[in-house]
């Protein structure tokens, strides 16, 4: 682990810069909306891994053009930061098994990507939380202690 302190939206700034691309091609639109300019203390490309996957997820779940939110805030001790898609969001049966080490819906998918997320934040003093509503899509919940 090598922790620095890192202004978070530069990093996101970075994953979004890297991942419009791949959005682009879905005619999806990712909209960053910084509003807290905070450092955190993290390694860089960890927590840039743990966006580039959630962001990944959300474009491939969703199956028409539209808006991926990435919003930030700070509440008590703690920098939230949602990442939120217009996907089919997930269900109850696959919500449980998210964990797991392997598991992925997709025909082509690995399925460590959450699991890794899980661990980065876990090691940054964080979490993962996963909102869901099957009619709106997915919230991802990114948790990191404010420095
Ligand atoms: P992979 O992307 O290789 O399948 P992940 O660990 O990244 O592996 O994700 C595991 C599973 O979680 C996916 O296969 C999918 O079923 C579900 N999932 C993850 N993100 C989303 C999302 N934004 N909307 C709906 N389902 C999701
Ligand atoms: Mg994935």
């Amino acid at each position: 682990d090598h922790k620095e302190l890192e202004n978070l939206p530069e990093l996101i700034d970075d994953v979004v810069t890297l991942l419009n691309p791949q959005a682009g091609l879905k005619n999806i639109e990712i909209l960053w909306k910084q509003e807290s300019n905070q450092n955190v203390k993290c390694d860089r490309s960890q927590i840039k891994q743990v966006f580039i996957n959630i962001l990944k997820n959300a474009i491939e779940a969703m199956e028409k053009p539209g808006y991926i939110k990435v919003n930030d805030y700070i509440h008590h001790n703690e920098i939230l930061i949602d990442i939120i898609d217009e996907g089919p969001g997930i269900p109850e049966e696959v919500i449980h098994k998210l964990g797991e080490p392997f598991f992925t819906t997709k025909q082509n998918g690995t399925g460590p990507g959450l699991m890794i997320t899980r661990q980065i934040l876990e090691r940054h003093g964080g979490r993962l939380e996963i909102l869901q509503n099957e009619d709106t899509g997915s919230t991802f919940r990114v948790i990191l202690p404010k420095p």
